[in-house]
């Protein structure tokens, strides 16, 4: 057996969900929201789905929904992708899997920002990669060049970026991505970014994608998935976007890992990408609604919550809340004591964590968020 995964816990997500259940809990840990998704995209897919359309795809990905990546991207980021350079792929996180699979020879240092999306490392590890850790600590989750520079060396053959950032909610700005771009080209590193929270994102902040920096078109790997875009996170629809020299690498990995994706989703997809801009506009009001109404709920019960500017999370600062409890010791609590599920975000480092924070997921309708505040206060 490979020690890689015997090593391994169960994910947190799935272990806090599974508790939430046995106790009755509101589960505000995993990220998934309650809301069915759009109408009008799911009656796509089970329209492809009834007339018949369930046989093998194109192995890359459905042409349509290649071109509609492409146009999305360039409507919304002002991006200039080919079509032949966007690969479907079963989620993101299949995207993520095959992109570090084929890019990473055993030996090569990759470069992972803490916290980060429990994925990364085993498949990172998988590869035969070595990591180096980033640490980013609250409440800013800052990148600076003191933590950046000690993880950079000339066998750094990759960097994995996750933009907005899970858990912490954190959407980095200008100057961080631009000192990023520019050790990337320093050190010549493969940036794989994973951009799946690309739309959801408040205050009227803007997503900077890595790939538009100087330099970065030709090393950059743009990841994203529809399950978010959409608010299906079940869907497991997702594109890596990259230069040929890189995509058709990837593509290399891909064919055997799921081979293909789907059809009836991805017609369905690549029909929802072309939605007006009002659906985009309407999702990210709603659930910046539901942040601030989980925050106003927190803070007028004394938690002490901090800033979020991207993807459907809240994070609550422990200490500053009065809580002498690690993250993980006061997430069980919740979840069995409480009744709220809410995720350590210590689970999202591999070494010096940070065991302050706990992330609670607000894509949920009111009622919901209202009983998890009101429970939450009594777990404190
Ligand atoms: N990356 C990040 C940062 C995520 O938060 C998630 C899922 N929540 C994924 C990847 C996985 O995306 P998918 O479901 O499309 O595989
Ligand atoms: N990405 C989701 C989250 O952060 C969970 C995905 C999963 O359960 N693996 O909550």
């Amino acid at each position: 057996m490979n020690p890689i995964f015997t090593q391994l816990p169960t994910t947190i997500f799935t272990v806090i969900s599974g508790l939430a259940r046995e106790h009755g809990a509101v589960n505000l840990g995993q990220g998934f929201p309650d809301d069915p998704g759009p109408e009008d995209v799911r009656l796509r897919a089970a329209e492809a789905l009834v007339s018949g359309y369930n046989q093998y795809p194109p192995m890359t990905g459905l042409p349509e929904l290649r071109a509609a990546v492409a146009e999305h991207y360039r409507r919304f980021q002002n991006l200039d992708l080919e079509p032949a350079e966007v690969l479907v792929t079963s989620g993101a996180t299949e995207a993520l899997a095959a992109s570090l699979l084929a890019l990473i020879s055993p030996g090569d240092e990759v470069v992972l920002f803490q916290p980060m999306y429990d994925a990364y490392l085993p498949m990172v590890r998988l590869a035969g990669g070595i990591p180096r850790f980033v640490d980013l600590a609250p409440p800013d989750w800052r990148i600076t060049e003191a933590a950046l520079a000690p993880a950079f060396s000339p066998k750094t053959r990759l960097v994995v970026f996750n933009n907005p950032l899970n858990p912490a909610a954190r959407m980095f700005d200008a100057q961080e991505v631009a000192l990023l771009a520019d050790y990337c080209r320093r050190f010549d590193a493969i940036a794989v970014c994973d951009e799946v929270w690309e739309h959801v994102v408040f205050d009227g902040l803007t997503h900077r994608p890595l790939i538009a920096e100087p330099g970065m078109r030709e090393r950059t790997v743009k990841i994203g998935s529809a399950g978010k875009i959409f608010s299906m996170t079940g869907w497991k629809v997702g594109f890596a976007c990259a230069a040929p020299a890189l995509i058709e690498v990837i593509a290399k990995a891909h064919q055997f890992l799921t081979f293909t994706t789907p059809p009836n989703l991805q017609t369905a997809v690549a029909y929802g990408l072309g939605k007006d801009e009002a659906y985009f506009t309407g999702m990210r009001a709603d659930y910046q609604r539901s942040r601030d109404r989980l925050a106003a709920g927190l803070t007028a019960e004394g938690f002490k919550v901090l800033r979020a500017e991207g993807a459907y999370f809240l994070c609550i600062d422990l200490p500053a809340s009065g809580i002498d409890m690690d993250d993980a010791t006061f997430c069980l609590r919740a979840v069995k004591e409480a009744g709220v599920g809410a995720i350590p975000v210590s689970a999202f480092y591999a070494e010096r964590p940070v065991t302050t924070v706990a992330r609670l997921c607000f894509a949920k309708v009111d009622a919901t968020l209202d009983a998890g505040i009101e429970r939450l206060a009594k777990a404190r």
